[in-house]
């Protein structure tokens, strides 16, 4: 046997970490909160340069996604796993199995999709090992597959409701996604059919060479997105660009976007309030993703998702409203909201527990 897995605990999350020699396989998943449910969040595959930044990456998207779901209504705690990318060659359906086995090994505590770096494919390896994962190709018009289209249409009407707030058409309207993958591409298309006229940037070559193939959009180097001249940014790619560094250069008078932990830190939000800049929080915006990873586990259709996601930017607008009206900052809100529903539910927590477990027989 290859597959090694040890379980630690760190400030009330639980942390597997997991390794198999025979295909590169090397990771961990942090389990941040089983109160509402199964823990549920996506499987990152990505590049770290230590332990400690793969740590620090599971263990806040674990975080978010238990104030994801919890806001979002749906019957999950919040988890997250991430796996290192591995140097070189490597046997990429070997690798998807032998980390379907982890999941195995726990249970039915966290359920996987996918997220940056992997595939409905992937979720299919994985599957081939495991029943604890969604995200898979959806048979007629059942719920499922890649929950990016879902994503991004969650992102676009969050965009419009705030834009609307301010008195702004989107049309017309210059906006800059960073970021041009599963998410960013699609939301691209959406706003450009809307007429807003787009800055893009993407470190893939190839990723900005398939949008402008498809759509007219003005595109600026990585670390110019920022300064962009427009009304709205949509950070789309990997967490924490929102930081002390880049909020000075920031010209938006909006954030919108569907990238996981866009602030680098608590201090940013201020940063950005203090600025008069509007920041929507991500977890509240991006949740169109894990609806849709909830409806194919719930046994729901397409129908289903479409209404739940088409509910977001109310929950948005009411965050807005409630912050506007008390001064605090969106996220602050949105926080305590979450972290009050996720404590009301302590008392049904183990009832909830034995549920997903039962998926395992
Ligand atoms: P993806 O991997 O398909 O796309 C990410 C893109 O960002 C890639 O094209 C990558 O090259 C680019 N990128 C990375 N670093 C960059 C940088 N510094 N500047 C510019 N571009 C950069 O991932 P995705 O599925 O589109 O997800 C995008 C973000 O949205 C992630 O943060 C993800 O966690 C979040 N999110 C995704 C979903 C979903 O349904 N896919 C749901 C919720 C949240």
């Amino acid at each position: 046997m290859t597959r090694r897995i040890r379980t630690s605990v760190e400030d009330g999350q639980r942390l597997v970490w997991f390794e198999d020699t025979a295909c590169a396989l090397s990771g961990v998943i942090a389990i941040d909160s089983l109160a509402l449910g199964p823990a549920a969040g996506g499987c990152r595959f990505w590049h770290y340069d230590d332990a400690k930044s793969l740590l620090l990456d599971a263990r806040r998207l674990a975080r978010g996604m238990s104030y994801k779901n919890a806001l979002a209504g749906l019957p999950f705690g919040g988890g997250k796993s991430v796996i290192r990318l591995p140097e070189g060659e490597f046997d990429r359906e070997a690798l998807f199995r032998s980390y379907g086995h982890v999941l195995n090994e726990l249970k039915g505590d966290y359920l996987a999709a996918e997220d940056v770096g992997t595939s409905p494919r992937d979720m299919e390896s994985v599957r081939s090992a495991t029943p604890f994962v969604f995200g898979l190709p959806p048979v007629g018009t059942a719920a499922g597959g890649d929950p990016s289209p879902w994503t991004a249409l969650g992102v676009f009407l969050c965009i419009e409701t705030v834009l609307a707030r301010r008195g702004l058409p989107l049309a017309g309207c210059r906006i800059a996604v960073q970021g041009l993958g599963h998410v960013g591409a699609d939301l691209c298309r959406r706003l450009h059919e809307r007429g807003a006229k787009l800055v893009v940037a993407d470190i893939r070559k190839e990723a900005v060479a398939r949008l402008l193939a498809a759509i007219p959009a003005e595109v600026v180097s990585t670390d110019r997105i920022y300064c962009s001249e427009v009304e709205l940014f949509a950070p789309c790619a990997l967490g924490g660009g929102l930081n002390q560094e880049t909020i000075p250069d920031i010209r938006a008078a909006m954030i919108v976007g569907a990238a996981n932990n866009q602030l680098a830190t608590a201090a940013d939000e201020a940063r950005l309030h203090s600025r008069g800049i509007l920041y929507a929080p991500d977890y509240i915006v991006n949740a169109g993703g894990i609806i849709n990873v909830a409806a194919e586990y719930l046994g729901q259709d397409q129908g289903e998702v479409l209404i739940r996601v088409h509910r977001i930017p109310d929950r948005l607008a009411a965050i807005l409203g409630r912050a506007e009206a008390t001064g605090r900052s969106p996220s602050d809100i949105a926080d305590a909201m979450a972290r009050d529903l996720i404590e009301a539910a302590f008392p049904t927590a183990p009832k909830q527990k034995a549920y997903a477990s039962s998926l395992a027989t």
